[in-house]
């Protein structure tokens, strides 16, 4: 029960952002699998991950038993260009659904990247400067990666190669524009410029590409150059970790009026953002201390942790990354062309499908056009254009909401409101149109996917 009226927004200050990050594995009762190395199907080592990653972040990767690893000061310096970041009453929200519920959500959009992932960028270019690389690479879907890498390598003074899906290379040009201004070099996936982008090439000629193969030649690319590292936005614990700045602010948002959430709700693509918005909340969770209800909203076109295979599987197209104990759709699926929201990868962060595994979260799966309606409601009222991906939990939030008025019930709800959605003009378009269709894959469809999971010992039984 709030103790003090609750503005609109609730602003912390700079000194009250965190100094550390926290790291939800400390309390998980049971750690997730680890990486698996397919060519010798044995547990990933340190120096099996160096060649690909910066030292720090594969430490960080690792690390099971520290609750709080600190926030260098270079990292919160950066930080301080855009965060902390608001924390939002939805006022304006409730009254129009009429609900009892209360609805807040932490908007990460206030950035140039537009998105939160400016929080693991920041993080993972300062230490890969720390440690004296020269250049980055990476790969990016709809470009707000790709955006907030390069924001970050531009910010601590190293080259970044980026390689985009060539569809939304073609489909979104000023994204790519703004990622060049900040001095990256933007390279269409797949291209002729790797082993990997070849094969695929050969393989699907006038393919659009996909974010797995962008994967794949992004860390073929820093492997073979010296000096160079790969960097990925999501997934992998360190980008969580990194991400649990989002969730760390919210708790110290919502204590200041003495509200504890009920419901937290947050959109899944490879899981960073809802992992981050849950980490602190989870922890407590984990440890007893409270009876939270998370939900992570994913699409109905891409349904991993809803319909996926809870197995070993590469993180990309072409086999090259280490296996991942994850809920996956197998990493050769790819969601159906109509699909305009976002939300497209294969496989769901190892942290994230271990709680869900273990039953400490529940998973929904949207259609789009639901999603949409969302958007445009959340936008008229609360001003702010959602991000596709963002409108997922909007959808869930509002859901709950009218749930809250059916059974004349009172909750709190959390959802992190990810990014805005102004590169997102062409489904927004496709929207206000009416054209735009929902596609809900069949099991026969999923079936393809799932033929792409590798079947090795470690698979013995899942598959
Ligand atoms: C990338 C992105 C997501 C999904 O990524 P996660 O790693 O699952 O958080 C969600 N919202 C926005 C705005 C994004 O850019």
């Amino acid at each position: 029960m709030a103790t003090k009226q609750v503005p609109y927004k609730i602003y912390l200050s700079e000194e009250e952002m965190p100094k550390a990050w926290y790291n939800v594995k400390a309390h998980m009762k049971t750690e997730h699998a680890p990486f698996i190395n397919p060519a010798t199907m044995q547990p990933c080592t340190k120096d099996d991950l160096r060649p690909v990653f910066c030292d720090e972040c594969i430490d960080q990767e690792l690390n099971e038993t520290d609750e709080y690893i600190g926030i260098p000061d270079g990292i919160r310096d950066f930080y301080r260009t855009f965060r902390p970041s608001p924390l939002i009453r939805a006022y304006f929200l409730e009254k129009l659904l009429d609900t009892p519920a209360e609805i807040y959500y932490k908007f990460e959009g206030n950035n140039t990247s537009g998105s939160h992932k400016l929080n693991s960028a920041a993080a993972q270019a300062y230490y890969a400067k720390q440690q004296g690389l020269t250049s980055i690479t990476t790969e990016t879907g709809a470009g707000q990666w790709g955006t907030a890498l390069a924001m970050a390598a531009a910010f601590f003074g190293l080259h970044l190669d980026v390689y985009m899906v060539k569809v939304s290379s073609e489909q979104k040009p000023y994204r790519k524009e703004v990622i060049r201004t900040y001095g990256a070099n933007v390279i269409p996936s797949p291209s002729d410029t790797t082993e990997a982008g070849r094969k695929i090439l050969a393989a699907f000629p006038g393919t659009g590409g996909s974010l797995g193969c962008a994967i794949s030649e992004a860390v073929e690319k820093a492997v073979t150059t010296p000096d160079c590292r790969y960097v990925l936005g999501s997934v992998l614990d360190h980008v969580l970790l990194h991400q649990s700045v989002i969730g760390l602010e919210s708790k110290t948002a919502l204590e200041k009026y003495g509200v504890t959430p009920d419901i937290i709700i947050g959109c899944m693509g490879g899981g960073s953002n809802f992992g981050g918005l849950i980490a602190p909340y989870m922890g407590e969770r984990l440890q007893g201390k409270n009876n939270i209800e998370f939900v992570g909203v994913e699409p109905a076109s891409c349904p991993s942790l809803t319909r996926g295979k809870f197995a070993y599987d590469f993180c990309d197209s072409a086999k090259i990354t280490p296996l991942a104990k994850m809920y996956t759709l197998g990493c050769g699926f790819m969601p159906s062309p109509n699909h305009a929201g976002g939300l497209r990868y294969h496989g769901m962060s190892p942290i994230v499908s271990q709680l869900y595994h273990d039953g400490y979260l529940r998973a929904v799966a949207v259609e789009q056009s639901k999603v949409f309606d969302a958007a445009v409601m959340f936008a008229k009222c609360e001003g702010i254009l959602p991000a596709p991906e963002s409108s997922h939990a909007i959808r869930v939030a509002i859901d709950e909401a009218l749930k809250c008025k059916e059974e004349g019930k009172k909750k709190t709800i959390l959802f992190g409101l990810t990014g805005t959605g102004y590169f997102d003009l062409a489904a927004y378009k496709q929207y206000n149109d009416g054209t735009m269709t929902d596609y809900v894959p069949t099991d026969a469809d999923l079936a393809k996917g799932f033929a792409t999971i590798p079947d090795c010992p470690v698979n013995k039984g899942a598959l």
